[in-house]
């Protein structure tokens, strides 16, 4: 007798990065913001405390009328969550039954496959070309029919951002298409809302988070933007009280503090230059980043290598692979580093171990 479903049973899970938890890790591996959040937010949760002892509001709507002001959009458009990642599990649960099909761009997040596993949907991955670019025409006929598109936006692990027309045309007949963007404040293009408005609209969902630009991963939360008819079925969905008094507090003066959000990622896209030229001088192949991370490969294929050694040296970077990625590449197995932009110093401390591990390998 099996007590678990087989479903459950078959899968292996997501596996997250590392997170130690001792001190002395230059840690590049989970795209962690390198610098504080605003000095609101520890105010906001010091007051907050007081009101520990009541449940939060299960709609979170202080919070949603700040994040709806910032962004342009009226706050029933806004549905928090415990992380962005807790977004994706309510979409899956509200759109997507078992047995039905959803896709994603391969390689990219792997979490919307263990999603679609848990819930005993099919998934489908939608090659990306070898530049990251899509072949929209060849990808359309696997889209038709689904659930749910997910596409993050810039991509991870590549930092690439795919235009609003280029997405659209991905847009299934009779679903939804997620635009996850966890990334998007790093991008030399804002986004707009206005797409909410558009024909398309009622279809699309867009998928933010405080963990990056916010330096609030420790926090999680997380949210959704979209018209209100879709974000009142997706509350039905939700734990009641999914997020709670301190992270709303906290996300409501954080979002509301654009200009310290704004600084902070202004100095990351200032060291993302410098990271990938380095790595480029240094023989890496990158793809130019609209992100907090630079994805790049070594021409010697030894990414198993350069990543122990780099770990050897207390600096983590992500170390991934992608199985059946990008035809021919590196024997099946599609492989490379994605390095999170760090301080300055931390940079310049991954560049320097960096040199010691690619001396040590020739
Ligand atoms: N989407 C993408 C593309 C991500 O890389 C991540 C971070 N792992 C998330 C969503 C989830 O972020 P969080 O749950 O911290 O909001």
């Amino acid at each position: 007798m099996t007590l678990v479903r087989p479903q459950v049973a078959r899968m292996s899970g997501y596996v997250p990065g590392e997170q130690p938890q001792e001190a002395g890790w230059t840690k590049l591996n989970t795209n962690e913001n390198p610098y504080p959040a605003s000095p609101a937010v520890a105010e906001a949760i010091a007051r907050a405390a007081q009101r520990l002892a009541i449940y939060p509001d299960p709609l979170g709507r202080k919070f949603s009328q700040a994040a709806a002001e910032v962004l342009g959009v009226e706050p029933d458009c806004i549905l928090p969550a415990n992380g962005s990642d807790e977004v994706l599990t309510i979409l899956m649960r509200t759109f997507v039954d078992a047995g039905e099909t959803i896709a994603f761009p391969y390689p990219s997040y792997i979490l919307y496959e263990t999603l679609a596993e848990i819930q005993g949907a099919n998934s489908i991955r939608l090659p990306l070309r070898p530049d990251w670019s899509w072949d929209v025409d060849a990808v359309r006929r696997h889209t038709e029919g689904c659930k749910i598109v997910f596409v993050p936006n810039p991509n991870s692990p590549s930092g690439n951002l795919w235009d609003d027309e280029t997405l659209l045309r991905l847009l299934p007949k009779d679903g939804i298409l997620v635009i996850d963007e966890a990334y998007r404040d790093f991008a030399d293009r804002p986004r707009s809302f206005d797409l909410l408005r558009s024909e398309a609209g009622g279809r699309i969902v867009f998928t933010r988070t405080f963990s990056k630009s916010y330096s609030l991963a420790g926090l999680r939360l997380g949210f959704a933007v979209a018209r209100p008819d879709l974000i009142s079925e997706m509350r039905k969905v939700k734990d009641s009280y999914n997020c709670d008094t301190l992270s709303l507090a906290a996300g409501e003066a954080a979002i509301r503090d654009q200009e310290w959000m704004r600084a902070n990622v202004d100095k990351i896209r200032v060291t993302r230059k410098r990271l990938d030229d380095t790595l480029r001088a240094c023989g890496f192949e990158t793809v130019t980043s609209q992100a907090n991370f630079v994805w790049c490969r070594h021409p010697s294929g030894n990414h198993q290598q350069i990543y122990e050694g780099l770990k050897s040296r207390k600096v983590l970077v992500r170390l991934m692979k992608f199985p059946g990625a990008f035809a021919g590449c590196d024997q099946g197995h599609f492989t490379g580093l994605r390095i999170t932009v760090g301080t300055d110093a931390e940079t310049d401390r991954f560049l320097e171990e960096l040199e010691a591990t690619l001396a040590l390998m020739t």
